[in-house]
């Protein structure tokens, strides 16, 4: 076990150095064998394992600290948030040698705590720990869950709840609010600090760069353009994109609030206090956009010593972000619909099946893969035409099959791109429902042994397809959790 830790190298003022507070009887509930074994963890002792990650003893070697940081939440700037339940105790290289933060979640009140409890709820647990290996295993960029571990307090919520510690690994918990925290504060040496970091960190090819920093934005940008079309593929709504919740690597982090699109509705939202929308399914690329602007603002007096030069410089930069956007997403759609190129017929097509999914209200997860599975099947072939109509006739006319290509290699094709099972919304609840009545890990990890092979059908696979029976009408989802 390599552990090492980066962050204390920078201005003492971006963090604190405090313990976790210990959590009582701690029992582990659920383990990451596949990222335990990665990090090199997989011979560790079951006990040293609970005590680790519950936060109750660390390992000498680690150095626990909480990080500062700000942000705008629903576009409202808060200066000072910073980790309110999570303490960061370590790095940890693994085989392949790169650098992993290892963070507890709900591990007591920290110095940024302000009224809160500093604790997780296991209900939420469960459900980052389920979210984020569908992502992965999705292929969406995605901050990892290596362990639940219960605890025996209570934690008052709307109700009391059973208390406990996720540890999430990501490959930095750098988010744009961090920068805004040094930006806020007037300290361009901090910036400067915080910005080599991650230029270090993440993209070390930068350094050699004429401007880095203008780089560093570049690249930021990409990686949230990723990002993003990979979670309209899937039909994430992410839910609290506030740019305390965007990492500068491009991971997904928070799955607080988080919900997976049903009914094609591209309006949808289903967090509880986003009564606007703000943080819509549709919405998801326009927000990620303006997060950027506000990362590039940070970033203004180390791009230019003119500020008006440095604006000039970062304007295009940020108003590329929509082309590079849509490019991605038709190229997306087009892996998702199996057609071959962007031309103006394709796009059409792609436009108006959306427009019937929209009108008629289809399931979009199910819709692809009828449609996958139509290529391949009379069966589905007809179920598949009742809903599309001639829509279905027109898109076989333009797959160019025979021509360029054979029907199985359009269906491998379209197979990679639209899942068979993604986690959904009223599944996720019964889930973490039955894992809290049981007090027992078994339905989470029969959902994570077919959500880890989502675009395969396996054996359980067809209890997780069914769609809600409501569509999803009453569906909400909670941050605070
Ligand atoms: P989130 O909505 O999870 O992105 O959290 C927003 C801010 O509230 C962050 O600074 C969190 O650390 C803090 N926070 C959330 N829940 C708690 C809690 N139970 N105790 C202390 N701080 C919290
Ligand atoms: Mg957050």
């Amino acid at each position: 076990m390599k552990s090492s830790h980066s962050y204390l190298h920078l201005k003492s003022d971006l963090y604190t150095e405090e313990q976790p507070i210990p959590i009582s009887d701690p029992k582990l509930f659920l383990v990451n064998h596949r990222l335990m074994n990665s990090l090199g963890l997989d011979a560790m002792d079951h006990n040293v394992l609970t005590q680790t990650f519950s936060g109750n003893r660390l390992p000498q070697q680690f150095k626990s600290v909480t990080l500062a940081y700000a942000g705008h939440q629903f576009g409202h700037f808060v200066p000072l948030l910073g980790d309110g339940r999570a303490h960061l105790i370590t790095e940890l290289t693994d085989l392949e040698g790169q650098v992993w933060d290892i963070q507890l979640k709900g591990s007591g009140q920290t110095a940024y705590s302000r009224n809160g409890d500093g604790r997780y709820a296991l209900g939420p647990a469960i459900r980052e720990f389920i979210m984020s290996e569908a992502m992965l295993a999705l292929g969406v960029p995605t901050t990892q869950s290596l362990s639940v571990i219960t605890s025996s307090e209570q934690v008052v919520r709307q109700q009391p709840q059973p208390g406990a510690v996720l540890t999430r690994v990501a490959a930095s918990h750098i988010r744009v609010g961090t920068f805004q925290y040094a930006a806020a504060r007037g300290d361009k040496e901090m910036l400067k600090q915080l910005s080599d970091h991650s230029i270090q960190r993440h993209f070390p090819e930068l350094a050699q760069r004429e401007n880095p920093y203008l780089s560093l934005l570049e690249e930021v940008i990409k990686k949230q353009v990723t990002l993003i079309v990979e979670w309209m593929r899937v039909g994430l709504i992410h839910g609290v994109m506030n740019t305390d919740n965007t990492l500068i690597c491009g991971d997904t982090i928070d799955y607080g609030p988080c919900a997976m699109l049903g009914v094609y509705d591209p309006q949808t939202a289903y967090s509880s206090i986003d009564r606007h929308g703000r943080y819509a399914y549709v919405n998801q690329p326009l927000i990620a956009q303006w997060n950027m602007a506000r990362f590039a603002e940070c970033l203004l007096p180390l791009i230019a010593d003119d500020e008006q030069q440095a604006i000039a410089m970062v304007e295009p930069l940020i108003a590329d972000f929509k082309d590079l956007y849509e490019q991605q997403w038709q190229q997306m759609m087009l892996h998702k619909t199996g057609l071959d190129l962007a031309t103006e017929n394709n796009q059409k097509l792609i436009q108006d099946l959306l427009l019937i999914m929209e009108q008629k209200r289809l399931d979009y997860t199910l819709t692809f893969h009828q449609l996958t599975e139509s290529l391949v099947s009379d069966q589905q072939n007809q179920i598949i035409k009742q809903q599309l109509g001639d829509w279905l006739q027109q898109w076989r006319q333009h797959l160019a099959i025979g021509e360029s290509h054979d029907v199985q290699h359009i269906y491998q094709r379209m197979r990679q791109a639209n899942p068979v099972v993604i986690p959904r919304n009223h599944h996720i609840e019964a889930v973490i429902q039955q894992c809290l009545e049981s007090q027992s890990p078994d339905a989470a990890k029969g959902f994570l042994k077919v959500l880890q092979q989502p675009y395969e059908q396996q054996e359980t696979t067809h209890h997780y397809q069914d769609l809600p029976t409501d569509g999803d009408a009453y569906y909400q989802t909670f941050c605070g959790t």
